[in-house]
């Protein structure tokens, strides 16, 4: 076993090019190799025996929790009858047809068809072009320009890439590329003017937007896309009123609103979608993650009646849409969505994640917010944040060559919970499965402050 063990880790570090890795460290041996077994309910095993309480949900998404027998039993049958037919030409399965009216029916009003992919990347790449698509067939081929907002994510392609306003994804890639650009997060804990209120912030940014919108052009602004809550920018909730102030602009210039909701889709802020959560009203929505909860992979751009009526008018004048991926709603990932969707209901997790949510993320309020290196303890769902910052008044985070956050994560691994070092700022995140049990987030929280506590000491608030 332990022979084994030890030559998976030595072909990992010469053979595996594993993503968001710092590559000498892997190859040197000088980070660990974590060989995972095995998963139940919302832990994880590795091959040493090991368990671990996962409160990121892999990389948020497994949402239903690990070892459903229900989707393993879809796959397996759908893998059986049928592995594999593409969607070109209206060509379906009963898996991919069945799910996508499972989708619209859970979407938010307005929304009319669903155009499937693998990843959140591919679907906003989708995104991008229907949105230029569409503005070509309305004759306005100069409306083409995409905002995105500081410390968004919407993938690693070269475009979402761009959209992504991360500067770890941009660095040495010669990202963003035109025509993408950003504007202000709304980030409340780090607003430029601390006597600004949120709704006095959500102006701001809603204004700043405007400039932006004016000073290029209203008819060169084709979209802004942004996910209902900053997820791996930090997990940052939206101040009051944002969104209904930022839409308010996008309409006066006639621009299209793209809700990425790759994390927040079905059920993860205790509603199913982060839109009717936050009264956002897109023309497109990026779903992926929840979808098929990560056991298989499968991403789809919901397209809304407004403008799958122009795309309509589009094939009438130029043929079939040249845009497909031969994986385009395949079969197997499909059987494995509707399983989900299925379990979603039967389970209640767009409840659960509701009412545990906000247990989980008061305990970790109580226990936390007046340690004198917590800057913010935030979230909204099952999705919650810890800020860590130097000195509390000026809210300065530490120097990055510290790096407080991974130790923070690294010190709640020691103790059995796994968190996520987000990857700009020290901030821990934590979105665990929709399935978590109050007990389960007792677990969290304890694991959190004795792992701050390691760190940071047990100091309080002055
Ligand atoms: N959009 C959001 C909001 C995401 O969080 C992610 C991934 O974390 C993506 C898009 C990209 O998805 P993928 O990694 O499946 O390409």
């Amino acid at each position: 076993m332990l022979e084994k063990s030890n030559e998976l880790s030595a072909w990992d570090r010469d053979h595996f090019f594993h993503p968001s890795t710092h590559m000498g460290m892997h190859a040197r041996g000088e980070t660990p190799t974590r060989v995972i077994g095995g998963g139940e309910g919302v832990y994880i095993t590795d091959t040493s025996g090991r368990t671990s309480l996962d409160a990121f949900a892999g990389l948020y998404c497994v949402n239903v929790g690990y070892g459903r027998q229900k989707i393993a039993d879809a796959i397996a049958e759908q893998a059986k009858n049928l592995a594999y037919y593409h969607a070109y030409v209206g060509h379906g399965t009963e898996a991919s047809i069945t799910l996508s009216k499972m989708i619209i029916d859970r979407a938010p009003a307005g929304m009319s068809r669903v155009y499937f992919g693998l990843s959140g990347s591919d679907a906003n790449e989708t995104n991008i072009k229907l949105i230029w698509y569409y503005n070509n067939i309305l004759g306005r081929p100069e409306k083409k320009k995409i905002i995105s907002r500081w410390r968004g994510y919407h993938g690693s392609g070269v475009m979402t890439g761009s959209l992504t306003g991360l500067h770890l994804f941009h660095n040495a890639f010669d990202l963003p590329r035109a025509p993408i650009l950003h504007t202000e997060a709304p980030y409340f804990f780090r607003r430029p003017d601390r006597s600004m209120d949120e709704e006095q912030f959500s102006q701001y940014c809603a204004d700043k937007l405007e400039e932006m919108i004016l000073a290029e052009g209203p008819e060169t602004i084709a979209a802004l896309i942004g996910e209902p809550i900053l997820g791996t920018g930090g997990i940052v909730p939206p101040p009051k009123g944002y969104w209904q102030k930022v839409q308010a602009v996008l309409e006066k210039y006639d621009i299209l609103l793209v809700a990425d909701e790759v994390v927040t889709g079905f059920g993860r802020l205790g509603t199913m979608f982060g839109s009717d959560h936050y009264g956002m009203k897109p023309d497109l929505i990026t779903i992926a993650k929840g979808l098929t909860s990560a056991y298989a992979p499968l991403s789809g751009t919901i397209v809304s009646d407004k403008m799958w009526q122009v795309l309509v008018q589009g094939s009438d004048e130029l043929g079939a849409i040249g845009h497909g991926w031969t994986y385009s709603a395949h079969p197997i990932c499909a059987a494995a969505g509707v399983a989900n969707l299925e379990l979603i209901d039967e389970l209640g997790l767009v409840e659960n994640a509701d009412s545990t949510g906000a247990y989980f993320r008061s305990e970790l309020t109580k226990a936390l917010a007046d340690h004198r290196h917590v800057g913010e303890i935030r979230g909204d769902g099952l999705m919650a944040a810890i800020e860590f910052v130097e000195d509390k008044d000026d809210r300065v985070f530490f120097d990055p060559a510290k790096k407080i956050g991974p130790q923070v994560a690294a010190a709640l691994l020691e103790r059995g919970v796994i968190g996520r070092a987000m990857p700009q700022g020290d901030i821990l995140g934590f979105a665990p499965p929709l399935c978590l049990t109050k007990d389960e987030a007792n677990v969290v929280v304890k694991a959190a402050v004795e792992a701050v506590t390691s760190v940071l000491g047990k100091a309080k608030a002055r």
